[in-house]
């Protein structure tokens, strides 16, 4: 199987917020689609430069929805969200390391951030 190959095959909503794409090659990917909309990738999100992310957790609302999936090409999807944000252009390699199924995103362990002083 080559990089470019890779393709939808069917999507679905698993769940009221998660969207579900099972792939060409068998996969079958899991998306929050709140997860989804804090990686786009647009320029307004990224900055193109750096890499660095614009985009904060408390600028996307929570309860942020799909209203529409464009394919792009034979390479990418774009998200319409809820929230009016439309140029996130998400390719298909992009979809697959975004990916949130037990086989990608094996459960990690807790971490604790900030380590208190007394
Ligand atoms: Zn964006
Ligand atoms: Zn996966």
């Amino acid at each position: 199987m080559t990089a470019g190959s890779l393709e939808p095959r069917d999507m679905e909503w698993l769940d009221k917020g998660v969207l579900g794409i099972q792939w060409n090659d068998g996969h079958h990917s899991v998306y929050p689609v709140r997860y989804l909309r804090l990686h786009c990738p647009c320029a307004a999100c990224v900055d193109e430069w750096t890499g660095e992310r614009r985009l904060k957790g408390e600028d996307v609302p929570l309860l942020i929805m799909v209203q529409d999936i464009q394919p792009v090409g034979r390479y990418a999807l774009q998200f319409r969200w809820s929230d009016g944000h439309d140029t996130g252009i998400y390719a298909y390699s992009l979809l697959r390391k975004l990916c949130q199924c037990d086989v990608c995103q094996p459960v990690k362990p807790v971490e604790s951030k900030s380590r208190r002083l007394m």
